[in-house]
């Protein structure tokens, strides 16, 4: 491809005009992480700025988490991340930061404010891990409406602390026909629904990135009326759980391909998938792992699957598997301490985007005015 490139400037000898437009032409990079049933995303604009949403797990899961985000940024030529983004305080989200930040460099922090679930191990992290590195660093707590100052893309915050963005984004706010079916639980007092979440465009292209939120705070953004609009990428919210990826979301949304960063036994159920595969207009849900929970009743073909475990079992279990009884407790999940594979993906100003399983090198390109013109 480059020998081409370098030949037809060559030969043209137009090459001031031909190279401004093969910079213009530098995609938006996203990796979707695997950090089992964790979350860890990162963005990489043409210009190399870097915002990274989470940092996967911690405890002795830490230094695998921060090595596969460590890999993602290797693959995409960076060094540091300008913006991180923490968007809640689980340890899914948050655990792995101080291995991260040994490894790769953090500019400017972002979170959602004060932790409302505290514990003594949260606590211990704020005294002992995340204090001494904000201090170092510039910090800020956002708040629905504000943008993070990222060179070639709208970044709008749509929801933190529990509050939504209460206006709507550009060319959004019409009536939410999906409301109807989405019926208020009875509320989640957790860190999820603190989760700090994004609307992000580059030109044409829009991706959305909710962390954990849950139901009722998708229905406070989402209705009576749509104030986000369309997205082309959906990355699916909370690992793919039920009690999150409400119609009245996704389905308002109207994602064209939608990726779930789920563990095997984390995410990926029944009613969450029920509600991803009747979307209008989604072409493909990828799954970061085979989730246990859903079998094969609602997984996707396995090449739209980024992650097999260490020892795969014997038989696909067709069935879905059925968690023990409330109190009991679960075998542990399957291991999966070896290879990861990310998701990656690449998204061009006019809307195209393509997602690449980076395990069997199996991609889809995504074309705008195929699908999906309407807000
Ligand atoms: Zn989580």
């Amino acid at each position: 491809m480059r020998t081409v490139l370098v030949s037809v400037l060559a030969s043209a000898c137009l090459a001031a005009p031909a190279l401004a437009q093969n910079r213009a032409a530098k995609p938006l990079e996203i990796y979707v992480v695997d950090v089992e049933g964790g979350n860890a995303t990162l963005f990489v604009t043409p210009s190399g700025e870097t915002v990274l949403i989470d940092t996967g797990n911690g405890g002795n899961q830490a230094a695998r988490d921060a090595a596969r985000i460590v890999e993602a940024a290797k693959d995409a030529g960076v060094t540091r991340i300008d913006h991180l983004i923490i968007t809640h305080w689980h340890g899914d989200h948050f655990g792995g930061l101080q291995e991260v930040a040994r490894q790769l460099p953090i500019a400017h922090y972002y979170d959602h404010g004060a932790n409302v679930q505290a514990t003594p191990a949260t606590d211990d992290f704020f005294k002992t891990v995340y204090e001494p590195l904000t201090a170092k660093a510039m910090h800020t707590v956002v708040k629905p409406g504000d943008t993070i100052p990222v060179k070639d893309l709208k970044w709008t915050v749509v929801a933190s602390a529990g509050n939504v963005l209460m206006k709507n984004l550009p060319g959004a706010g019409r009536p939410n026909q999906y409301c109807a079916e989405s019926k208020p639980d009875a509320g989640d007092p957790t860190e999820n629904a603190q989760s700090v979440s994004s609307y992000i465009t580059f030109g044409k292209f829009r991706v959305v990135h909710m962390g954990d939120l849950t139901y009722n705070k998708e229905l406070d953004l989402m209705c009576p009326n749509n104030r986000l609009g369309a997205a082309d990428l959906f990355i699916v919210s909370h690992h793919g759980q039920a009690i999150s990826n409400s119609p009245a979301l996704v389905h308002a949304l109207h994602p064209r391909a939608a990726i779930i960063n789920n563990g095997t036994r984390k995410g990926g159920q029944p009613d969450a998938m029920k509600v991803l595969f009747s979307s209008p207009g989604l072409e493909d849900l990828w799954q970061m792992h085979f989730s246990l929970l859903s079998g094969q009743e609602y997984t996707v073909p396995g090449a739209f699957i980024a992650n097999q475990i260490d020892q795969p079992d014997t038989a696909i279990p067709i069935g879905q598997w059925n968690p023990p009884a409330q109190g009991q407790q679960a075998p542990p999940a399957p291991v999966h301490n070896g290879k990861a594979y990310y998701f990656k993906i690449t998204a061009q100003q006019d809307g195209t985007f393509t997602v690449t399983n980076m395990r069997n090198n199996f991609s889809k390109t995504y074309r705008p005015g195929t699908a999906n013109a309407t807000r």
